[in-house]
């Protein structure tokens, strides 16, 4: 059988990746969601769990072997050396994670990868077209004010300003949705429907 076209979908905090990919899925589309993997590959995956502990030691996990993510957050805020590690361990293995996960998709004409950080951590290349979400910081961070009441106005300031600008992920897409009320999200998402099952 036919191996999926495989596409990556990215864009900044709030930008509206999960909404977007959850239409695409009530169109049948399967879709990997690489944020929500890395969590949970962080309790399950032997490897990574050993990693982690390796590198920023035994109180990482708790005495039922639960991930200390309030330690660990607090850890590598605003330390980008540190976050940059965490992140070279976990970014492997959600790689090792999708690959084993896209085989088993193969009745599909296509597949979604979604992540926050597809060009920052160098995935986009084993993909075969990307899709950037696009809206401006200010729309962004009201949205995700609304959506998340432990985060504040700086909180996602910082985080947007770590994020790679959305200029540069924008010049990086082959796909631009426009998420940012001047058109409706829906028709854009059908019509890369119908072009991705056209794709040969
Ligand atoms: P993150 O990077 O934090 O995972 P995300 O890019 O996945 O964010 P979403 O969670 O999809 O973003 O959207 C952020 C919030 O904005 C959500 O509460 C979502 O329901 C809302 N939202 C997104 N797009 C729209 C829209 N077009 N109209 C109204 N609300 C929206």
């Amino acid at each position: 059988m036919q191996q999926p076209v495989q596409i990556g979908i990215t864009g900044g905090i709030g930008s509206g990746k999960s909404l977007i990919c959850r239409i695409f899925h009530v169109l049948g589309v399967p879709v990997y969601d690489a944020d929500s993997q890395a969590k949970k590959l962080m309790t399950t995956d032997g490897i990574l769990i050993h990693q982690i502990k390796k590198e920023f030691g035994s109180l990482s996990y708790d005495d039922k072997g639960e991930l200390n993510r309030e330690w660990l957050g607090k850890t590598v805020f605003n330390q980008p050396d540190k976050l940059a590690r965490l992140n070279a361990l976990v970014h492997p293995r959600v790689a090792a994670d999708y690959n084993q996960w896209i085989v088993t998709q193969s009745g599909a004409k296509y597949c979604l990868k979604e992540a926050a950080l597809l060009f920052e951590a160098g995935s986009f290349q084993w993909l075969d077209k990307i899709i950037v979400v696009a809206a401006p910081d200010a729309l962004r961070i009201k949205r995700v004010l609304q959506r998340d009441a432990h985060r504040s106005k700086e909180d996602l300031e910082r985080i947007i300003q770590n994020q790679m600008p959305q200029e540069e992920k924008m010049s990086k897409a082959d796909y631009i949705i426009k998420n940012d009320e001047s058109e409706l999200v829906v028709p854009q998402v059908l019509k890369l429907h119908e072009w991705f099952n056209s794709m040969k």
